[in-house]
């Protein structure tokens, strides 16, 4: 009798994922690649292996999929700020005795000539862009604008990956869409373009979004991060 084929899970949602999901395809032909993805977006990620869309329904509904489909073990590379699904993952894992690997994604390092201001959460951020900024370039998410939409706010400059289904109901913006990796170059432009005096962002960390940062601390503009969430096995990382 051969072997069962070892089935693995990864979290998704991320570029990392993707990348985990090329590299085990690569190394462990032999391996079965589920990724899984909340659906927050429309588009579908072209990876190897099955690729299974939504929620699964809490840790319970979690750890039913897991024994259901029979996954031997689970790579959390979810989103920093994705903290529901990390959470479900440590006690679905836990409760069935499965590995459970987390991937960290590094924080950007600080660097001299960085103007970093912290926020605790979301609505402090969004107090801290009334306040600091005039023009306030936002890459915090669709999910997150609802504590920017003040009326005589300042103007914003919103990215996001995809087309809102409807206009974002914010008082004076500008919609780019784009997804990372971005350029130090393009960054650049953009914030000289639109004439930004206030990023903020979420402290997502990583490479392919880290090219903003650089280009505020080229421009002396003033950044707003805001931390990690807090899980039970990482802290946030600054
Ligand atoms: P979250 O708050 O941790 O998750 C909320 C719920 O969405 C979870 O309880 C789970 O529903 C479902 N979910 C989340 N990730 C899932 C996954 N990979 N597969 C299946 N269901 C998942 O997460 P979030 O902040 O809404 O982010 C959703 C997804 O977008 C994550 O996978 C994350 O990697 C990705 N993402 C998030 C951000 C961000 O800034 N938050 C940025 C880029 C990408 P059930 O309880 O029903 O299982």
């Amino acid at each position: 009798m051969p072997n069962r084929r070892e089935r693995i899970l990864i979290l998704g949602g991320t570029a990392e994922a993707g990348e985990i999901a090329r590299r085990i395809a690569r190394e462990r032909p032999d391996a079965e690649i589920v990724t899984s993805l909340a659906g927050r977006l429309r588009g579908r990620p072209d990876l190897p292996g099955e690729l299974r869309v939504g929620g699964f329904g809490g840790a319970d509904g979690l750890a039913e999929y897991l024994a259901r489909e029979g996954i031997d073990r689970v790579i959390d590379a979810t989103h920093p700020f994705a903290a529901a699904i990390s959470a479900h993952a440590q006690a679905a894992c836990g409760r069935l005795g499965l590995p459970l690997e987390r991937i960290e994604r590094p924080m950007w390092r600080r660097r001299p000539g960085d103007r970093w201001r912290w926020a605790t959460d979301m609505d402090q951020a969004a107090r801290m862009a009334a306040t600091l900024g005039r023009r306030v370039f936002l890459t915090v998410g669709a999910q997150e604008l609802a504590p920017f939409l003040r009326r005589g706010g300042p103007f914003y400059l919103v990215r996001l990956i995809e087309a809102p289904a409807r206009p974002l109901p914010l008082p004076s913006h500008v919609l780019v869409l784009g997804r990372g990796p971005f350029a130090f170059a393009e960054e650049l432009a953009l914030l000289r373009g639109f004439a930004i005096d206030l990023v903020v962002t979420k402290a997502s960390g990583g490479p392919a979004t880290e090219a903003k940062i650089a280009a505020a601390r080229r421009l002396r503009i003033p950044v707003v991060l805001v931390r990690r969430p807090i899980l039970t096995s990482r802290g946030p990382m600054d």
